[in-house]
Parts: C-alpha cells; structure tokens; sequence
C-alpha cells in the first residue's frame, strides 16, 4: 500500500481526444499539458459497445463491458419479462429519466464498484453511486436540480463550476479516490455541436479546475503521491439528418412501442435508443419471450431487413446467428463475428462491413484490440460478442452513419450531436494520466480499472473484462 495515495479521475464526459489534442498544442490546455502530460502521457483508450453514458461509464468504476454488466444500453427491454405480462420492475428501461436511480439497483451484485473497493472515495456527477451516502456521493442532492435547471437554461458551464467547487472542498477530508464527472462538453456537443464555442470552453473550464486541484494538492504534499486520469466514455460526432428508427416500422404498420410511449397493448416490435446512434430492436411477433436467432430474424423482419440495410442513414446491423455467432451486415455486404474458446474471429461472407479483411486465425481478446485498434471499428470483434452476451441486448442493434441518428420525434431540445456507434469517433477516448511507467499496449477503458487498483496496492478481482496496464 502506498503512503496516503489519491487516485483523482476527471471524466470529461464526451471528449474527444482529437480536440484535446489540438488545444493542448495550441496552449489552451496549459494545466494539463504541464502537471498531467509532461510527466507522464497523452494517449487513447477504446471504450465499448454502446458508447453512451452510463453503459460505457461501467468499463472505469466496475471493470466490465455492458454486456457482461447486463446493462445493454441507456435504454432497453427484457424480452422475458415484457412477455410474462407482468408489470415488473425489469421490464425496460430509459436511465435518461427517473428510472435513473435504478441503474444502481441493476448492477451485478458480484462485482464491485472502485468506491466499493476503496475506503472513502469521493463521487460528483456519476450514475454508479451503490452504496455510497450523501457524506461520499457528493452531488447526492444536488445533481437533479443542477442538470435540470442547465437543460432548462442551455448553461452547463455552472454545472461543471459547482462540481469543481465539490471536489476541492472534499480535498480537505483527505479522500484516496475521486471520481468526478464533467458534463458540459456533452451536453454542449448534443445541444451545439461537438465543437462549438461553448463546447470548446468547457475543455478549457476543466484545465482550469485541474490547475486549482492539483495547487491545493501540492500545499497539501500529496501531489506526488496522486494518480491523476482524465478521459471519457465517448465522443461525439456531428449531427445534421435526423432517422427516427421507431417511425420506419410504425410507418410501415408495425405496433411500435418506444420512449416515452411505454403504455402500448401487444406492440410487434420495440426500439430502445442509446446515444442516439445506436437502436436495441426488439421483434415481439414471432417468439415473444426470448432473443432470435438467424433465420427468425428474417421470419419477423422480413422485406424490412433488406429495406433498412440499404437506406442511407444506416452503417449496419447486427444479431445473433447463435450465441458465439454474430451477423454484421452493411449495404456493402454481410460478415460474421465468431466466438470460440480460442478467441474471435471475423469472415467475410459477401462483403467486409468493418473493413478488417478475414482474421487468419482466431484471436485473443488483447489480440482483437491490437489488430482493430487503429482500424475505424476499435475493438468491433469484442465488443460485438460481449454486448450480445445479454439477453436485453435487442434481436437487432441498428447504428447509423455518422452525419445521422436514430431518434427524432421526442427529442427535446433537438439533438446535433451523437455517440453510441462502434465507430471510431464514438470510441476512441483520450487517456491522459501523470504516469509514464505503465504499459504502453493499446488499452480500454475497462482496463484503467484494474490498473488503478494495482497502483493502489489493492487486490484486483477475478471477475473483470479489463487488464491491467501496472
Ligand atoms: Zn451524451
């Protein structure tokens, strides 16, 4: 155990490493480039499948991927339940709205949060707060009124402000790990764009807070015991054609059931937005009570499926042939995701959706991500198999290209920015941290986890998706 450490994670929630980089190069980030990179480094990390908040915020606090969390999305549906008619509390879920505090109760009770695992940590702004008090999770009874009032006013900077005023203040009480959440960035890149103004001063806000942290952690001499991270679940991709992927099928006369329209009798099909550039389809017509495989997709979609393939807001969809074979398939052909007890493996059919080419051999999951990392799908092989490894995960996940999204009507204020794909702008996050000793492999966020933990001096559990980087 070291000597009174501090682990201080500044989750910039939506930022994108590309616009980090060019401010720090053009000296707008001064704080960070001096105190966090010049000591230690600016690299990337892969988040996963779906990058939204919320799923893609489990990777950091519980070391895992939404799938194996059995938490597929932002929203979604349980299939089982929905059939049994039963009003239960599993039945779906949009965390967007006040079914928020049940993401904590939808947590995997055999793994533990980092603020379960450290002694007395400190929360702002986060979702994945089990377990935590008003004394630790700091924003507790404030969170609810800042974001609303900043959705309200279209003024997130004050969010940010009154997060950093909580931090320093928890300074004193001499926590060993804080994580803080920084929503400005995102909530600007939907609302604006992913580099607009105000966007772009919300990067330059954190460096600030930054700067001010790390002063008082000098004055207070446990700077050089503190393991500063910054990074973020996602990015964020510009957004000027709105698809609402609920409409295609009721305009085609399915019964469609989405948020916020919960209420409906014997829906046909269910679409769950995450993002809004990913879709959880779920078909209720043929088996309503499990997810389809193959040949039932077809039975359920029929002429739609090769309909919403081809349309132009589409990049692809996938579904599961069985539960170690994926379908991915794009207007530029169909390939297949295997999983095997060797590793994955991907094989064109009639096309190469996510332009890998046919992987020789089967691969292992650190494999996967050295060979797709830099490829403009990061990590797809793993990420496709573990969010199917949930049965919540749709009969179909739908993504669109970037330009698009998924969700139009009920959309307030109207949306110009989107994450949540599996490509590369949604993905790749900025992993800016004061050390340079760690291993310098290509890295998801799940990994950061673990290697907090081993820098720590603490046990790591067994039961994580990440790798270490200690
Ligand atoms: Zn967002």
């Amino acid at each position: 155990m070291k000597n009174d450490p501090l682990v201080l994670f500044y989750l910039i929630d939506g930022a994108r490493p590309d616009v980090m980089k060019r401010l720090i190069d053009e000296g707008q980030l001064p704080n960070i480039r001096k105190e966090v990179m010049e000591p230690g480094v600016f690299r990337k990390a892969s988040s996963c499948f779906t990058s939204t908040t919320g799923p893609a915020n489990l990777p950091f606090l519980m070391g895992c991927f939404p799938g194996t969390a059995d938490i597929p999305g932002i929203r979604w549906l349980d299939k089982k339940e929905f059939a049994s008619k039963k009003i239960g509390k599993y039945r779906l879920r949009s965390y967007n709205g006040i079914e928020g505090p049940w993401f904590n109760s939808d947590l995997p009770t055999d793994r533990k949060t980092l603020h379960e695992l450290f002694n007395n940590s400190r929360n702002i702004y986060s979702m994945i707060t089990r377990s935590l008090g008003s004394d630790r999770d700091l924003t507790k009874y404030t969170k609810l009124f800042h974001y609303l009032t900043a959705h309200l006013n279209d003024e997130w900077h004050d969010v940010d402000e009154a997060g950093h005023q909580k931090l320093m203040m928890s300074l004193d009480d001499r926590p060993d790990f804080i994580f803080a959440v920084f929503p400005a960035v995102d909530s600007f890149s939907h609302i604006h764009d992913p580099f607009d103004d105000d966007t772009i001063q919300a990067y330059i806000n954190v460096d600030g807070y930054i700067g001010e942290a790390v002063e008082k952690l000098k004055k207070q001499g446990r700077w050089q015991n503190t393991l500063l991270i910054i990074s973020s679940d996602h990015g964020l991709t510009s957004t000027h054609t709105h698809f609402d992927l609920a409409n295609f099928f009721s305009e085609r006369g399915r019964n469609t059931l989405k948020h916020p329209l919960i209420f409906k009798n014997k829906p046909d099909v269910s679409v769950m937005i995450s993002g809004n550039a990913m879709g959880h389809v779920y078909l209720h017509d043929i088996i309503p009570d499990r997810p389809l495989y193959g040949r039932e997709i077809y039975d359920s979609m029929g002429s739609l499926l090769p309909e919403l393939v081809k349309r132009k807001e589409i990049d692809f969809l996938v579904w599961r042939e069985s539960d170690e074979i994926f379908t991915i398939e794009s207007s530029g052909g169909r390939a297949l995701v295997l999983r095997t007890a060797d590793g994955f493996t991907y094989l064109p059919q009639t096309g190469d959706p996510l332009g890998l080419g046919e992987t020789s051999q089967s691969l292992s999951q650190m494999e996967s991500l050295e060979v797709t990392f830099d490829s403009y799908y990061p990590d797809a092989l793993v990420q496709i198999a573990q969010i199917f490894l949930s049965t919540r995960t749709g009969d179909i996940l739908v993504t669109s290209k970037n330009g698009y999204d998924l969700r139009d009507s009920w959309e307030w204020p109207e949306h110009h920015g989107t994450h949540g794909s599996l490509c590369r702008e949604h993905m790749i996050v900025p992993l800016i941290m004061n050390r340079n000793d760690w291993m310098n492999r290509a890295a998801r966020t799940a990994d950061l986890y673990p290697s907090i933990l081993k820098w720590a001096g603490m046990k790591v559990p067994d039961n994580i998706d990440g790798v270490s980087l200690v």
